[in-house]
């Protein structure tokens, strides 16, 4: 099939609420994790030079983790970042989510000391984002960090479409230490196929839990994956009739206000809001997102 076809097919699917006469959809991205020294070295400069220029003007969200920003190629990739318009909001110092054996105290040390790393660049902006999406498996632990986050200023940086590219970019690093002539454009379809998928289900549920679509926070990371095809991914969503919005744009609509009452609280934005109406049990799998979904479809793709 070509790559036409190819785009021809994902932009009518994905051209469908316009259609319907509502307002344009709109997306914006936000990137994880900024594990810069995940990228192997040798593309590293080219790829970081790329995910600034995907993005040009378009203003992103990026929720860095101190562990690995806390160093002189971090500090001047935060710089960067802030003196191109982006803002920086935290993710933890050490990146541990609240499903293994983080105490909560010590859960909330780790948001305070990131914020000692980021308070310095000119991009940050207290918005922070709970690792893997996970935010108290009780009620009592959701409310104590809701509480906790309040009392120190931020907001949820909270995610609408969640996706699954970390895994892609893990597999596809593993398979350049392998293979180090393999082919990497080979991503570039079954990339844009999965994202295009989560954000049509996630659109899909906006418009029937909440009766609009909302704007969307993507959640993608800082890795080699985005820095090879997030031009291709953008270009994809404007082709389709979607605008991509600036992150901060993106946070003010009032969706992000919102605290759905789930426990285990967190997965997406989207997820939880459905999960909170008990009517869409047979759309929601749990996690909402994750390796196991799409292992699967890549070894199928010999990837
Ligand atoms: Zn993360």
């Amino acid at each position: 099939m070509s790559g036409t076809a190819i785009t021809r097919r994902g932009a009518l699917a994905l051209c469908a609420v316009p259609l319907l006469g509502q307002a344009r959809p709109r997306v914006a991205i936000t990137m994880d994790d900024v594990r810069w020294q995940q990228i192997p070295e040798a593309r590293r400069a080219e790829a970081e030079e790329r995910l600034l220029s995907h993005l040009g003007k378009t203003r992103a969200f990026l929720f860095a983790v101190g562990s690995h920003v806390d160093n002189a190629h971090g500090a001047a990739i935060l710089q960067r970042w802030s003196a191109a318009g982006h803002h920086i909001g935290n993710h933890t110092y050490s990146h541990q989510a609240l499903f293994g054996k983080i105490t909560p105290e010590a859960f909330e040390r780790d948001i305070l000391r990131n914020e000692e790393v980021l308070r310095g660049y000119a991009g940050f902006r207290k918005w922070f984002r709970f690792p893997a999406l996970k935010e108290g498996a009780t009620r009592e632990l959701r409310d104590r960090f809701r509480g906790f986050l309040a009392g120190h200023g931020y907001a949820n940086g909270a995610v609408t479409i969640d996706a699954s590219d970390w895994y892609y970019n893990q597999r596809l690093l593993a398979r350049l230490e392998a293979d180090p002539g393999f082919e990497v454009s080979r991503y570039r379809q079954p990339y844009l196929d999965h994202i295009l998928d989560r954000v049509r289900f996630y659109d899909g549920l906006s418009r029937d839990v909440l009766g609009r679509s909302v704007p969307h926070t993507l959640l993608i990371h800082y890795n080699l994956l985005n820095a090879l095809f997030l031009g291709d991914l953008l270009q994809r969503f404007r082709a389709a009739g979607w605008d991509v919005i600036g992150a901060d744009e993106a946070f003010a609509d009032r969706v992000f206000q919102s605290r759905p009452d789930t426990a285990p609280a967190g997965e997406s934005l989207l997820w939880a809001l459905a999960k909170e109406t008990g009517k869409f049990e047979s759309r929601l799998r749990y996690p909402g997102e994750d390796d196991v979904y799409e292992k699967p479809l890549l070894d199928r793709l010999g990837l």
